[in-house]
C-alpha cells in the first residue's frame, strides 16, 4: 500500500481509526483530499448541461469527504490535544477556509446552479433538492458572487476589513481583561468569600510573584468575588473595572468604541451593496424569523410580560437588602444579595443534590427518556477510541436495525476543551453504494470518577448532557439522505438549539428524577420534598434574568436594524433600551458594548435574539407533550417524524407547523419561565 491509501484519515469504510491518528497524518490527508476536490470541482465548473447528478451530487460528495477527514482531527485537536496536533491543526484549518472561501466565490458553480434552477427538470426535483439548490445560491448571493468587478472588489474590501476588526475587537477584550489585576493584601477584605475561591486567589497571586490574593475580571474569578464578598465597596471597584473593560474609561489603547463604530458602518454598507435595507435583513435572509420588525415585537412583548415579575423581584431583594443595611441596591449588589437570599429561600446546595445523581442511573434514566419516546434502544459496545474514558453507543430500532451511533466523551481532563458540545463525526449520506449511518461526538466536561468512586453529576451537568444528547438525536435520527440538509445541516440557527433545549425539559420531571437518582450512601432515591425545592428554584428571579436577556437582544437588533452610528451613539441607544426594558439600571458609565463579543466578534449579530427565540419553540413543543403525556409515543413519534428527522430538509417554521399544527406560540415560554399566574 503506498502511503496515502494507508493514511488513518483517509480510510472510509467504517468509523475513524482514532488510536491510530497521528498528527503527522493530517497534512497529507487533507493535502490530498483538496488537491482531488479542486480537480474534480474544476471539472464541475466547466459542465455544459449541469444536472443534479452529474453537479449537485459529487460537489456535495466532495464536501463530504472533506468534512469527514476534518470533522476527526479537530476533534482530536478538542480532546486530546498537543502541540504538535495543534500545530498541524492550525496549518491546515487556514488551508480549508481558504478552499471554502475560494468555493464560496467560484461564479462558475453559481452560474450551473443557475442553469439548474432554471431549466425544466427543475420542476422534477423534489422539495428537498430544490432548497437545497435554492440555498446554494442564496450562499453565494451573500458572498458577494454575483456583483459587478468594482463593487465586487469594495465588497472583499469590506469582508476582510470586518474580519479584521471582529479579531480586534477580541483581541482588545483579552488584553483588557488580562490588563486588570484586583491584588488584596488585607485579609479582612477577603471575607464572605468560599474557601476554594481564596485558594485560587493565593495561588494567582503567587504565579504573578505578589504578596496577598489575586483577583481577575475572568469569569471564575470575577463572578464568585461578585456573589460572595461582604465588602461592598471592593465589589463597586471590582465591577467598574469588569463594567469599563476596553473602553475608554480603561487602558485607552484597548479601546473597542472606533472598533464598533466601523463595525457597524461596514456591516451597513456590505447589507446596502447585496441590495438589503440594513444589516439585520441581510442577516435574517438565513434565519427562521423572518424580519426585525418579528423579532423586536416578539422581544417587547416578552418584556411587557416579564416586567410585572423582575419588579416583584427586585422589591423582594430590596426588602431582603435592608438586611445588610443597603438602601437602594446597586449593580454591584445584586448577584451578591442575589446569592445570598437564594440559600435563605432553598436551603440546599448543589453539592448535596450531587450525591443523587451517579453516573450509571443518569445515562440509564436518559437511554429510558429515549425508549419511551421513540422505541429506540441504546446499548454500549466497542470500538477504538481516542481515550480509555470514551465510551462508544449503538441506536437500534424495534426491529433491530442500527439507526445512529456515538462517542460519549463525559470528563474533564488536561488538554481537552472546555464546555460541552455535539459535533458530527459522520453524516447520513446516499453517495456511495450504501446510506451511511450517522455518528455523533458527544463531549462533556464532568468531573471524573475516582478510583473508589464512580462520577456523580450536578443537576446542572445532567441537563447539560440531556441538552447535547438532543443535538445528537437531531443529527442522528435524520431521514434525510441528501447531504447538505441531513441532521443539523441546513437548519436556521435560531432553531438549531429546539430539540436540545427540547430535552432539558425532562429534567424537570418527577418521574424522570425518580428513576435517575440513588444517594451515594442511603442508595435511595431523591425525595419528593427536595424536588420540590428543586423545582421553585429553577425560576429564582426569572423576571430579572428574562429582562436582562431581552436587554442585549433588543440593542443587536435595534443596532443592526436601521441605527446609524453617523447620527447617533451606541450608548445613547442602549440607554433608551435601558429606558424601556432595565429593571436594574447600570450605572452611566457601564460601558457593555464595548465588550458584548457575541455581536461583534461571534457571529451573533442581529442574531442575539436566537436564545429566547429557540427556547419559544422547545418550550411551545414540550408543551404538546405536556398538555397529553410527557412519554406519548404518539407525539414522541410525530417529533420525530416532523421535527427530528427533516433537518434543513424544509423551513423549520414549516416542520414546526408539521408537528405542533399552528405557529409557535409565547404562552408555554411564559409558563416554563414562571412568568405566568
Ligand atoms: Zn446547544
Amino acid at each position: 500500500m503506498n502511503k496515502i491509501m494507508s493514511n488513518p484519515l483517509l480510510i472510509r469504510n467504517k468509523l475513524p481509526f482514532f488510536s491510530k491518528i497521528k498528527a503527522e497524518h493530517i497534512t497529507p490527508a487533507v493535502g490530498f483530499i483538496i488537491q482531488e476536490n479542486k480537480k474534480i470541482i474544476k471539472k464541475l465548473s466547466l459542465l455544459k448541461n449541469p444536472s443534479w447528478d452529474n453537479f449537485v451530487r459529487p460537489l456535495e460528495h466532495c464536501d463530504e469527504r472533506l468534512s469527514r477527514v476534518w470533522s476527526q482531527v479537530s476533534h482530536l485537536n478538542a480532546v486530546v490535544s498537543d502541540d504538535n496536533l495543534r500545530k498541524a491543526y492550525n496549518a491546515n484549518a487556514i488551508k480549508i477556509s481558504q478552499y471554502y472561501s475560494e468555493l464560496s466565490q467560484n461564479d462558475k458553480l453559481q452560474s450551473n446552479f443557475l442553469k439548474i434552477r432554471s431549466h425544466l427538470s427543475f420542476k422534477l426535483l423534489n422539495k428537498t433538492r430544490k432548497k437545497i439548490i435554492e440555498d446554494e445560491l442564496l450562499n453565494f448571493k451573500l458572498g458577494g458572487v454575483q456583483l459587478a468587478a468594482e463593487k465586487k472588489t469594495q465588497f472583499k474590501k469590506i469582508k476582510s476589513e470586518l474580519t479584521k476588526l471582529s479579531s480586534r475587537f477580541q483581541d482588545n477584550v483579552l488584553d483588557s481583561t488580562n490588563s486588570f489585576l484586583f491584588n488584596i493584601l488585607d485579609k479582612c477584605q477577603l471575607k464572605g468569600l468560599p474557601s476554594e475561591i481564596i485558594k485560587v486567589a493565593r495561588q494567582t497571586a503567587s504565579q504573578q510573584k505578589k504578596d496577598g490574593w489575586v483577583f481577575t475580571l475572568d469569569f471564575p474569578s470575577y463572578i464568585p468575588f461578585m456573589q460572595y464578598a461582604d465588602s461592598r465597596e471592593l465589589r463597586e471597584k471590582f465591577y467598574y473595572a469588569y463594567a469599563t473593560k476596553a473602553s475608554e474609561l480603561s487602558t485607552k489603547k484597548f479601546d473597542n468604541t472606533n472598533v464598533i463604530n466601523k463595525t457597524l458602518k461596514l456591516r451597513q454598507s456590505q447589507a446596502i451593496i447585496l441590495g438589503y435595507a440594513n444589516y439585520a435583513e441581510m442577516a435574517l435572509e438565513t434565519k427562521m424569523a423572518k424580519s426585525s420588525k418579528e423579532i423586536i415585537s416578539f422581544l417587547r412583548r416578552l418584556a411587557r410580560k416579564a416586567m410585572p415579575y423582575a419588579k416583584k423581584d427586585m422589591q423582594e431583594l430590596q426588602k431582603f437588602a435592608a438586611n445588610f443595611e443597603i438602601s437602594k441596591i446597586e449593580a454591584w449588589d445584586v448577584a451578591y444579595l442575589s446569592e445570598k437570599l437564594k440559600q435563605v429561600k432553598f436551603d440546599f446546595s448543589d453539592n448535596e443534590l450531587k450525591k443523587y445523581f451517579p453516573k450509571h442511573k443518569v445515562l440509564s434514566g436518559l437511554f429510558n427518556v429515549i425508549k419511551q419516546l421513540y422505541d429506540l434502544d441504546i446499548q454500549r459496545t466497542k470500538t477504538d477510541v481516542w481515550h480509555r474514558d470514551v465510551e462508544f453507543y449503538e441506536i437500534r430500532n424495534k426491529k433491530h436495525q442500527l439507526v445512529g451511533q456515538f462517542y460519549l466523551d463525559l470528563y474533564a481532563r488536561k488538554n481537552k476543551r472546555g464546555g460541552a458540545w455535539m459535533d458530527e463525526a459522520i453524516c447520513k449520506h446516499n453517495l456511495e453504494d450504501l446510506v451511511t449511518t450517522p455518528v455523533a461526538f458527544l463531549t462533556c466536561n464532568f468531573s471524573s470518577p475516582t478510583k473508589n468512586k464512580q462520577a456523580y453529576f450536578t443537576h446542572d451537568e445532567v441537563i447539560t448532557l440531556f441538552h447535547e444528547f438532543g443535538h445528537g438525536l437531531h443529527h442522528m435520527l435524520t431521514e434525510i439522505e441528501d447531504y447538505s440538509v441531513s441532521g443539523i445541516k441546513g437548519v436556521e440557527w435560531d432553531a438549531v438549539e429546539l430539540p436540545s433545549q427540547f430535552m432539558e425539559n425532562f429534567c424537570w420531571n418527577w418521574k424522570v428524577i425518580q428513576d435517575m437518582t440513588e444517594h451515594e450512601i442511603t442508595k435511595k432515591t431523591l425525595p419528593k420534598s427536595f424536588f420540590n425545592k428543586l423545582v421553585e428554584s429553577k425560576n429564582f428571579q426569572s423576571g430579572i434574568q428574562t429582562l436582562r436577556q431581552i436587554e442585549f437582544a433588543l440593542f443587536d437588533i435595534l443596532l443592526h436594524s436601521g441605527f446609524n452610528p453617523k447620527q447617533s451613539n451606541f450608548l445613547c441607544l442602549l440607554e433608551k433600551v435601558r429606558d424601556e426594558v432595565a429593571i436594574v439600571r447600570p450605572p452611566k458609565w457601564n460601558r457593555f458594548p464595548n465588550s458584548f463579543s457575541h455581536i461583534f466578534a461571534g457571529g451573533y449579530a442581529a442574531g442575539y435574539y436566537s436564545y429566547k427565540w429557540a427556547e419559544l419553540l422547545s418550550a411551545d413543543a414540550f408543551d404538546l407533550f405536556e398538555e397529553k403525556n410527557i412519554f406519548s409515543k404518539r407525539i414522541g413519534q410525530s417529533f420525530r417524524k416532523e421535527i427530528l428527522s427533516r433537518g434543513g430538509s424544509r423551513p423549520a417554521l414549516e416542520s414546526f407547523m408539521a408537528f405542533r399544527g399552528r405557529k409557535p406560540n409565547i404562552d408555554a415560554l411564559l409558563r416554563h419561565s414562571g412568568l405566568i399566574n
